[in-house]
């Protein structure tokens, strides 16, 4: 198969060999699920039980509060202990509702419709807007929104992401191995969502059994196909995902729809397909724990908000004195400061690693070199941006490109001066948005 890609971007090593060969383990039923109404980009969800209240499993506990916004369930069944503010896994703090569990997991009546695929567009949609399905490869945007693209702005392809292009994390690469039958129902019903014609699985020539596998299920079926990507990072972006699948440029500031184009990423498209077909609220997800500090490492079937301690203590536990914890992949994750937060929808992996791995690195000054400017795939001047932002002319930041900026951090990884690129670049976008409130 001839390997596409799209221009500029990393090849950190892939590190996958930690947990890529540990099949997909249910995690056990926790005692208690901390579930934050914030896993989503938009409004945070209103909650609508009350401390004391009993729940079960799939219940609506937290209703979207706005049209870009999203349903919580209990996960667990049991009794509500708490509704207040607790460690979030972008290693914040934010308001939860807590539920202790009973040990019985009993759960709200689900279905299971056997003309699931003929359902109209805007059926399945309610459907998975009351599932609570937000984007699972950590964007967290409500997956019904993304669907919804307005009548001017056709969508003829869907792209499933299958690419996983962070270091480390297997949890969407087990998820193909063993479910492919379901992504690609999920596929097929995304597609009848959007009426888009064509649909394409992305995955990268690191998971090369993988791409076998879907391209065999995926025989006959003329307009659906795999497409095999080279080794580069961020490809797992939409638009750089858009660029090297189909040669689509997604203009800047522009969203994929622009170019008639819906990404949605596999564990996504799985979950969609049990909410249209079982009516299956989202209330788990597979998540990696790994890393060189975990004992066992994993890729785990967990409830959401599960605290990432208990996560680890099912792995075996910590294999050496931890320095470093991060939510999510090691390019785009969070720094956490302890195991005490719960995962959440967008948790793709959780990382050990020992003291060596938490060294800050020393910042010189700019060589000139232009190797932030060579990698950046969104073409941009990172040295400039971060520049603009340290002596604080936040105009000129704009001006070059600082909304455009994804956060990849491949420039921070190439930057032989160990300039904090990346940081700097967030720090503008955090003034930005402090300003533009500040304005209105
Ligand atoms: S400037 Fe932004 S988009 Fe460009 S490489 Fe750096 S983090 Fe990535
Ligand atoms: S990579 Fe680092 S040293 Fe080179 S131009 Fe960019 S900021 Fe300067």
């Amino acid at each position: 198969m001839r390997l596409r890609t799209f221009p500029g971007g990393v090849h950190p090593h892939d590190e996958k060999h930690y947990s890529a060969s540990s099949p997909i383990t249910l995690a056990p039923l926790p005692a208690k699920v901390t579930i934050h109404v914030s896993q989503h980009i938009g409004s945070p969800s209103s909650p609508v039980v009350a401390v004391g209240d009993e729940v079960k499993t799939g219940q609506l506990i937290a209703e979207a509060s706005g049209f870009v916004s999203l349903n919580q369930h209990a996960s667990i069944s049991g009794k509500v202990t708490a509704i207040d503010r607790f460690p979030h896994p972008c290693g914040t703090s934010s308001l939860a509702i807590q539920i202790t569990g009973d040990g019985e997991d009993k759960w709200v009546e689900l279905a299971d419709e056997a003309d699931y695929m003929n359902l109209s567009a805007t059926e399945m949609k309610s459907r998975i807007a009351a599932a609570g399905i937000c984007g699972m490869g950590g964007a967290g945007f409500p997956t019904n929104v993304k669907l919804s693209p307005p009548e001017d702005k056709p969508i003829d392809t869907v792209i499933l992401n299958g690419v996983e292009c962070e270091p480390f994390l297997t949890s969407d690469y087990r998820l193909m191995m063993e479910h492919a039958d379901e992504i690609i129902s999920g596929l097929k019903l995304i597609m009848k969502t959007v009426n888009a014609r064509q649909g394409i699985i992305g995955i990268e020539a690191n998971k090369p059994d993988a791409m076998a596998l879907m391209e065999k299920k995926l025989k006959g079926e003329a307009n659906l196909e795999v497409i095999g990507l080279k080794l580069r990072y961020p490809q797992g972006a939409e638009k750089q995902l858009i660029y090297a699948a189909t040669r689509r440029k997604v203009p800047a500031g522009g969203l994929p729809m622009a170019v008639g184009v819906v990404v949605q990423n596999v564990g996504t498209a799985f979950a969609v397909y049990e909410a249209i077909r079982y009516r299956k609220p989202l209330i788990d997800r597979i998540i990696s724990i790994t890393g060189e500090g975990i004992k066992k490492p994993s890729n785990l079937q967990a409830r959401i908000g599960t605290a990432f301690s208990e996560l680890v203590e099912f792995c075996g536990g910590a294999s050496m004195e931890i320095g470093k914890l991060i939510s999510g992949g090691p390019m785009m994750g969070f720094a956490l400061p302890s195991l005490d937060a719960s995962m959440g929808k967008g948790s793709s992996g959780l990382l050990l690693f020992g003291k060596k791995a938490a060294r800050l690195l020393d910042e010189k000054s700019c060589l000139r070199c232009a190797r932030c400017v060579d990698v950046c795939p969104m073409n941009l001047l990172p040295s400039l941006i971060a520049s603009a932002v340290k002596y604080k002319d936040l105009d000129k930041a704009v001006e070059a490109g600082l909304n455009d900026c994804m956060k990849c951090g491949s420039c921070s990884y190439v930057c032989p001066a160990q300039i904090r690129l990346v940081q700097w670049i967030d720090t503008g976008k955090i003034r930005y948005t402090e300003a533009q409130r500040a304005k209105k």
